[in-house]
């Protein structure tokens, strides 16, 4: 069932041209970005597939999962806290807030957060919550709610950026966005430095070792992390992966679906509150448990990349912000996978979202974990119509008696081939008959659609009949999951390549340095004399500290304000992403500088992620690719936000390297 408010949202959004402009740069530039950073993993078909076992797995087996997660956080040293719904987390975090008189939240970003409407109950208490991510900051600054899961602000051009930091933040006028990025650097860092409390969202929870992934580009998610006495972390209860091989599969997946990169700049596995903190997680259901136990229940299996957002062509002309309620409350999941958790999470505020969907499957191709979303929105669409016939019960995510009759015939259909073609032909007849061009349906503007999106064709012969099978795929290509061979880990190109070549070629792609060298010491004190630095904040038993005496250079192990350039070691390199995986509890060196410095042995690139994450277990460890980043004005790249603008790694190449 559609709604009115829902209708008019949509004819607004459709006949906006500046939202038009904003959505076209994001969509198309990230759809670019996906389609080049998949290249580079020529076997994704297969790391698709095992994403989607994996993820199958955990929510088949969630109970074990979080039995173990759980314990594994409680033997850290976090204090884990459930929470069966909305109110009963934001009670969880108001009940911490008041424990230690906090007046001041630093927020990274968390979907959970915007669900559970957490920033207003907190503004209720008189807490002030910042959002540090800088697109999050600017829709806070609008009163407004994220209008996309990754680019919270993708629905403003430059132009109103800069408006609003003129009226709000007291900037002259200026469109320039590094200006408006150092302007939020500014802000924001002085909100890391004083907060009570910082809130993180979770990316992902590993059970077997209790690591909490958290990923950001800009650096705000380490600030958060670390600096404020208290840390929480609100996480979906399903966001696990079973082991740290398969967090390092979804990690090949995730950023390349949601912003095109390889890895993300801060890709943080957090074991232990850093010294002299308190970590609270608070693992959420408000739904969840209900939707696992449904026909939505594949819903579940999402990754929160985004990449059906960009891939959706309703979402691109329509942005976040036209998802409303029936209450005309924004709906905090837009987009294909809003479309069903919104209404599964949420319930029937939202079920009219099903219908913002033309079905062509744009969305489950774009999915990293294979979800398939036209299923699950013709099942919420189903369970809508039935509900409106008046025959709905409360079973399973308000899937309706009619509803799984119809399922259940279908996947009787579905398993038989022969019967599902001849049903194919019959569906096809009646949906042509139906369309909106047929001749015998002369009113096209029914669903509020028509006004202004054509129908595709129907097809006139089925998938099937059409398929002819490209040179080079085999029968192995239509086996079940369950059967299909097993993918190998790590990059093909970089098993057979040079790892410091590969490293070199992927950091300086990414606007970093690499500096090979048999003498680190001799080498940093040349780059820092280069640049007329004298005094810098130094990582104990990093490089030869007699000899920056000797020629000078001044260094501290302790925190000082004035201090521009950091230098720390890197555990790991890894070729095929230029990244270095390092402590992540060295801010004063890898994160609060202007420039980062990091020391690598070149017999410890290894060639990619799953080769490494293992050294993560136990650990706060960060894999680092390239300098601090943002894209949440205009798409437009800039370096620098919350983290260095440059990072520099000096390879050691001599022998003990
Ligand atoms: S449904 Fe798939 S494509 Fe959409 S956000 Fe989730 S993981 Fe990404």
């Amino acid at each position: 069932m559609s709604n009115k408010f829902f209708r008019e949202r949509i004819q607004q959004a459709i006949y906006d041209p500046i939202l038009q402009t904003a959505l076209d740069n994001n969509s198309e530039r990230r759809l670019k970005g996906r389609a080049a950073a998949f290249t580079s993993i020529p076997d994704w078909p297969e790391r698709r597939q095992r994403a989607h076992r994996i993820r199958a797995e955990v929510i088949e087996h969630l109970d074990k999962y979080l039995e173990q997660f759980i314990a594994h956080n409680e033997a850290n040293g976090v204090i884990v806290h459930r929470a069966k719904d909305a109110a009963e987390a934001v009670n969880i975090v108001l009940d911490i807030a008041r424990l230690n008189s906090a007046k001041l939240f630093a927020k990274s970003k968390s979907m959970v957060s915007e669900e559970i409407e957490l920033n207003h109950a907190l503004e209720k208490e008189g807490i002030r919550p910042i959002e540090t991510d800088l697109g999050e900051y600017i829709v806070q600054l609008r009163h407004e709610r994220p209008s996309h899961i990754i680019t919270p602000a993708a629905h403003l051009t430059r132009q109103q950026v800069a408006q609003l930091f003129h009226e709000k933040v007291g900037i002259p006028y200026t469109e320039d966005i590094p200006t408006l990025t150092a302007t939020a650097r500014r802000i924001l860092r002085e909100i890391f430095l004083t907060a009570d409390i910082g809130l993180s969202g979770v990316n992902f929870g590993v059970a077997e070792t209790g690591g909490l992934c958290i990923v950001t580009n800009e650096g705000n998610g380490r600030m958060v992390t670390s600096i404020p006495k208290t840390h929480i972390a609100l996480m979906g209860m399903e966001r696990l992966a079973p082991n740290l091989d398969d967090l390092a599969l979804l990690l090949s997946l995730l950023p390349r679906s949601a912003t095109g990169q390889k890895l993300t700049v801060y890709t943080q596995i957090l074991h232990k509150p850093m010294p002299g903190q308190t970590r609270h997680l608070v693992i959420l259901d408000n739904g969840r448990s209900k939707l696992r136990n449904s026909p939505l229940k594949e819903s579940l299996y999402c990754i929160r990349c985004g990449a059906c957002l960009n891939a959706c062509p309703v979402f691109r002309e329509l942005g976040g912000h036209a998802y409303i309620g029936r209450d005309q409350s924004i709906a905090p999941y837009p987009g294909p996978i809003g479309s069903v958790i919104s209404p599964g999470l949420l319930g029937e505020n939202f079920v009219h979202l099903a219908q913002a969907s033309s079905l062509c499957g744009a969305c489950k191709d774009a999915c990293p974990v294979d979800i398939d979303l036209p299923k699950m929105l013709t099942r919420v669409r189903a369970g809508a119509a039935s509900r409106d016939r008046g025959s709905a019960n409360s079973d399973g995510a308000g899937l309706t008696r009619s509803t799984k009759f119809f399922l259940k015939i279908y996947t009787r259909l579905a398993t038989q081939p022969k019967l599902f073609a001849i049903s194919q032909k019959l569906a096809s007849l009646g949906t042509h008959l139906l369309s909106p061009r047929s001749q015998w349906m002369p009113l096209p503007a029914f669903t509020g659609w028509g006004y202004s999106k054509d129908l595709p064709r129907f097809a006139g012969k089925t998938f099937r009949e059409r398929f002819v099978p490209k040179p080079g795929m085999d029968s192995e290509d239509f086996k079940p999951r369950s059967e299909k061979t097993t993918a190998t880990s790590g990059d093909v190109a970089v098993q057979a390549g040079n790892n410091l070549e590969r490293f070199t070629s992927e950091l300086a792609a990414l606007s970093g340095h690499v500096h090979l060298t048999n003498d680190p010491t001799r080498a940093v004190i040349e780059f820092l004399n280069s640049r007329g630095i004298r005094k810098i904040y130094l990582q104990p038993a990093v490089l030869n500290e007699n000899l920056l005496r000797q020629t000078g250079i001044e260094f501290t192990h302790e925190p000082d304000p004035q201090i521009t350039v950091g230098v720390t070691k890197a555990w790991a390199g890894l070729a095929d992403t230029g990244s270095v995986l390092e402590a992540d509890d060295e801010l004063l060196g890898s994160l609060l500088p202007e420039i980062h410095i990091t020391v690598l042995k070149s017999s410890t690139i290894l060639p990619s992620l799953p080769d490494a994450v293992q050294l993560a277990s136990g650990k706060n460890a960060v894999f680092i690719t390239g300098p601090s980043r943002t894209a949440d004005i205009e798409m437009t790249l800039t370096i620098g936000v919350h983290g260095p603008k440059e990072i520099h790694v000096f390879v050691d190449d001599s022998k003990s390297g």
